[in-house]
């Protein structure tokens, strides 16, 4: 049974407590008050302490427990207080009052921290956050892709006041910055004053708490950007012990070359570097991962960078129509060809909205030319102008999911050991990433496929991502640590998100703890939002 009351709740019920006392000591005058103190004040801190009362602590019995090291599960039961753990050992005996969760031998981790995430669109008006809490996810990890929201401060504080059921953290974005300081002039290079500005605002973000630089160079709004431009920030976000996190240059046959880029910054730039959803997605570098990327790490590794990924275990993104002519010169019929060919083609581009005629949804590009009697580079271009607003700026008219990854790409990288994993989705999305990413990684590439163990997973899902973002009390199971904590079973985890259903739940993971108040207890959104703002150490 869960616990009946939220440590909020019970903080209040304690408060409640205290004036009642108070307001009986003043009706009954100073001299009564003199004769209860003795009597008072020891009751009050009894009962504040009670577990009986405000059922503080849990006591989760009989689970494996995969502490985030990386090691062998074992057996234990784990004590929660507040909103930490307190105590882990075998046959723990309950304390009077201690609310019981017998797991009955399921396998317990810390909460899984999502390493790309856009879930805090929408997360405004859903503080549920139903589609992250069901995978096991506790902390997002948002301002991705060079773009975050501005200020952080006001972002992070909004949070605070209206927690939702999740940890927020956040990086800053290079294009947010760039919109500050170069207002709508963005397709070009920052000039040498614009780059002062974006420092110093990126120096006031980075007080805020945000944890370093997201970039997003295949976007327009950061393409132009050059490697001078962010080497240039990225040597600010290491100067405050921040990372820096991108969306290289170009994912399809250029990718290559976008690692020597990456890596160049993170050298120049004196700070680590992560390769955001890590893919291959060009048939020209499928099937490279093995020959390729051992030699991408090992440069880095040589240069003295420290170069990690993150990855979402699926063979399509999803993105916009003009992320495939990342130079925005969408009317030439050679780079659209060239966008298409290098993206999978046409009959692997399927249309996920488009406002301008929303029966479109759901057609490949190739049928959508069918369908019109043009050919796919015209039916694209034919779009691009149909949603052009979108280009000066507007809201979002039209979204494609390409499938243009190789499987056993995905799974040399799922096991890689500086790879760790990201949703890149969102709460209402219409990739299943959004719903389904964490629990593909066990159910698929862990139990169906043993791509990596499971120990080794949820290593890569808890104690690596929190030591990327530099959380010393996060992403363990240990004494002392905040009890952000999932219960699932290694045996039916699974997605079950899938482009026709993005958002159906997953299945086997029964009970979510964040900050230790259960947020999905036996399959059911509790409705309590315990999550936290979290600031990066440095501003602290
Ligand atoms: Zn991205």
């Amino acid at each position: 049974m869960p616990n009946s009351l939220s440590h909020n709740q019970n903080w209040r019920l304690h408060k409640a407590a205290m004036y009642a006392c108070r307001a009986f000591c003043e009706v009954r005058g100073p001299k009564t008050m003199r004769k209860l103190h003795r009597f008072l004040f020891p009751c009050i801190f009894t009962l504040a302490f009670s577990p009986q009362l405000y059922g503080a602590n849990t006591l989760i019995k009989n689970v494996l427990v995969y502490d985030g090291s990386g090691k062998q599960p074992f057996k234990a039961d784990v004590r929660i207080k507040g909103d930490r753990i307190i105590a882990i050992g075998k046959s723990l005996s309950v304390d009077p009052g201690e609310t019981v969760r017998d797991e009955h031998g399921l396998a317990l981790a810390p909460g899984f921290i999502d390493m790309h995430s856009h879930h805090d669109r929408g997360l405004f008006e859903d503080l549920d956050a139903e589609a992250v809490t069901r995978q096991g996810v506790t902390t997002i990890f948002v301002g991705q892709d060079g773009e975050s929201n501005f200020p952080l401060a006001d972002f992070y504080s909004h949070f605070e006041k209206t927690p939702a059921a999740i940890n927020v953290a956040s990086m800053i974005g290079h294009a947010t910055l760039r919109q500050q300081i170069m207002g709508k002039d963005l397709y070009r290079a920052a000039q040498p004053d614009e780059i002062k500005r974006m420092q110093d605002l990126l120096g006031r973000e980075l007080q805020a708490g945000g944890f370093g630089l997201s970039s997003g160079l295949e976007y327009e709004d950061g393409h132009f950007a050059t490697t001078a431009e962010m080497i240039e920030l990225s040597k600010v976000a290491g100067s405050h012990g921040g990372f820096y996190i991108s969306h290289v240059r170009d994912e399809a046959s250029k990718v290559y070359d976008s690692y020597q880029e990456i890596t160049r910054i993170g050298l120049d730039g004196k700070l680590p570097v992560e390769i955001s959803h890590i893919k291959l997605a060009s048939p020209t570098v499928w099937h490279t991962a093995p020959t390729r990327m051992p030699a991408v790490f090992d440069q880095a590794k040589s240069e003295g960078v420290d170069l990690k990924a993150d990855i979402y275990p699926y063979q399509y993104w999803a993105s916009t129509l003009r992320v495939l002519v990342t130079d925005r010169d969408y009317f030439n019929p050679q780079k659209v060809e060239h966008g298409l060919t290098d993206n999978g083609g046409p009959e692997n581009l399927r249309i996920s909205r488009y406002t301008p005629d929303p029966s479109l949804a759901g057609k490949t590009l190739d049928q959508i030319a069918a369908i019109w009697k043009v050919t796919p580079v015209e039916a694209y271009m034919r779009m691009i102008k149909a949603t052009q607003s979108e280009i000066d700026g507007g809201p979002e008219q039209e979204g494609v999911i390409g499938k243009s990854m190789s499987e056993d790409d995905i799974r040399w990288f799922i096991a890689h050991p500086r790879v760790m994993f990201c949703s890149d989705g969102e709460l209402h999305g219409h990739h299943p990433r959004g719903a389904g990413a964490f629990p593909r990684v066990l159910g698929v590439y862990v139990r169906q496929e043993h791509v990596l163990p499971l120990e080794e997973a949820i290593h890569k899902m808890t104690s690596m991502a929190a030591e990327q973002l530099g959380l010393k009390d996060r992403g363990r199971i240990a004494e002392g640590y905040i009890a952000d904590l999932v219960v699932f079973d290694p045996a039916t985890v699974l997605d079950q998100a899938t482009l026709e259903q993005p958002e159906a739940a997953p299945k086997g993971i029964p009970d979510v703890m964040v900050s230790g108040d259960w947020v999905v207890s036996s399959g059911k959104i509790t409705g309590t939002h315990p999550g936290h703002v979290i600031r990066h150490a440095a501003a602290n």
